[in-house]
């Protein structure tokens, strides 16, 4: 029996054996015992799997990367420290000093910086282009040391829907996997690899957890990608780890692990990006309602577009549920049964009148957050951008009166009445 999804978020990963606790233990432990300096050898030789330490893997952890493994139809997942990690991470595996990124130009903020700016300094390019550029435009954008292609299935704040198969497809032409961000829809609304992608990141902070509660992260691997068949281009895969034993990852665990091994035994030995197993466990308790919160959101965000979309004191609203929105056609491709509670729209009258919704608002609160349970509201120019005019704001693409309104699972009559008051006040 093939399962749905919201039978896997609510028992995938953790599949308790006769007498065990139903609830994923916290395994709240720095360290693992062993009767023999043997038998740990063989853990710290890869030989044979098994805990030492929790900077690298711990039990509690793994349930829940396993559960958001079985969502995304990957083959091996693991947990991170934040979303950002989890981003550096899925670079940083198969991307050094003197390598390259293809990347789309509308992504997080945090992650344009990571790119543009730190991972740079580490000597790793990038190369952004528009998510709505032509093949020939993508293709162009190659370059011989071209390690990976980056983009987000919905853009944060930008709401633009990626072409997930036009970048697959460039990817694979010139021999590298496209590494997809898929926080904003979640596996319930879309799962990448269908369309091609070859591993998955989260920030779990957003819908996955779901109530603010953990900052998260996860990184998925779809097995799919052959490592040896492009040995030249990923000799960290495909060749031997003099820091771990001399073990060639590509060949020891197949497609299927190399990439998560090689993440764990490298990465997180070195840099210790790892999740806390008490915010593990907050996080599964958060997957466990996942299908049922999407729906909510995305009723509520595509009801809010819509009333804004009708309203006089609205200039414009994005959300790719609207029918003449620019990503409409790629939402109804990607996103069949909706896409995130996220929408953008700018009050007539700009600067101004956007801080007089803002102050106005009861329900909706002011957050830098989104994708939380509760639904929150941000006027980027009068708070995370409030140092720049309005033609340094305009450069960045945001108007001095674009709100980004994260649509929690309130009742859809109570949110739409509060949006109806603050909107009288301007
Ligand atoms: C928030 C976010 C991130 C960063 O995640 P953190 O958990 O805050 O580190 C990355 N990508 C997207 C799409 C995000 O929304």
């Amino acid at each position: 029996m093939t399962e749905r999804i919201g039978t896997t978020c609510v028992q995938g990963g953790y599949r308790p054996g006769d007498a065990q606790p139903r609830q994923i233990p916290i395994y709240q432990s720095t360290t693992w015992k062993y009767n023999t300096s043997e038998h740990m050898g063989k853990l710290f030789d890869l030989e044979e799997s098994g805990y030492f330490y929790t900077r690298l893997q711990n039990p509690t952890n793994d349930y829940v990367a396993a559960k958001i493994c079985e969502l995304e139809g990957g083959t091996a997942a693991m947990l991170t420290s934040s979303g950002q990690a989890a981003n550096f991470y899925a670079m940083f595996n198969i991307a050094g000093c003197g390598d390259h990124i293809v990347a789309s130009s509308a992504i997080y903020g945090g992650t344009y910086n990571l790119l543009a700016v730190t991972m740079k300094r580490m000597g790793i390019e990038s190369t952004f282009v528009s998510p709505d550029c032509t093949p020939e435009e993508l293709d162009a954008a190659f370059r011989p040391n071209t390690k990976a292609v980056f983009g987000e299935t919905i853009a944060n704040p930008a709401l633009a829907v990626l072409d997930i198969e036009k970048f697959a497809a460039a990817a694979h032409a010139h021999g590298v996997p496209l590494i997809v961000d898929n926080t904003f829809p979640t596996p319930v609304n879309c799962r990448p690899f269908e369309w091609g992608a070859d591993i998955v990141t989260h920030s779990t902070t957003k819908y996955m957890d779901g109530h603010g509660a953990g900052v998260g992260g996860c990184i998925v691997d779809s097995g799919k990608f052959d490592w040896m068949a492009h040995a030249d281009k990923f000799p960290g895969l495909t060749t031997p780890d003099e820091s771990y034993h001399g073990v060639t990852y590509a060949e020891r665990f197949g497609n299927e692990g190399a990439f998560i091994t090689k993440a764990t035994a490298q990465l997180m030995r070195d840099f210790g990006s790892i999740q806390s197993p008490q915010n593990a466990f907050l996080l599964n308790m958060g997957l466990e309602s996942l299908h049922v919160r999407m729906t909510q959101h995305c009723k509520n965000g595509q009801a809010v577009a819509e009333f804004l979309h009708e309203h006089p004191k609205v200039a414009w609203v994005r959300f790719p549920g609207l029918e003449d929105d620019a990503y409409h056609a790629l939402a109804q491709k990607y996103l069949p049964e909706g896409g995130c509670g996220v929408v953008s729209f700018g009050v007539a009258g700009g600067r101004p009148a956007a801080e007089k919704f803002m102050a106005a608002l009861k329900l909706a609160q002011i957050a830098t957050h989104v994708a939380d349970a509760r639904t929150c509201c941000l006027h980027p120019a009068s708070s995370t951008h409030r140092q720049m005019n309005d033609d340094e704001l305009a450069a960045a693409g945001i108007s001095a009166d674009l709100v980004r309104m994260s649509c929690g699972i309130e009742s859809t009559e109570d949110l739409i009445a509060d949006i109806a008051q603050a909107l009288e006040t301007v």
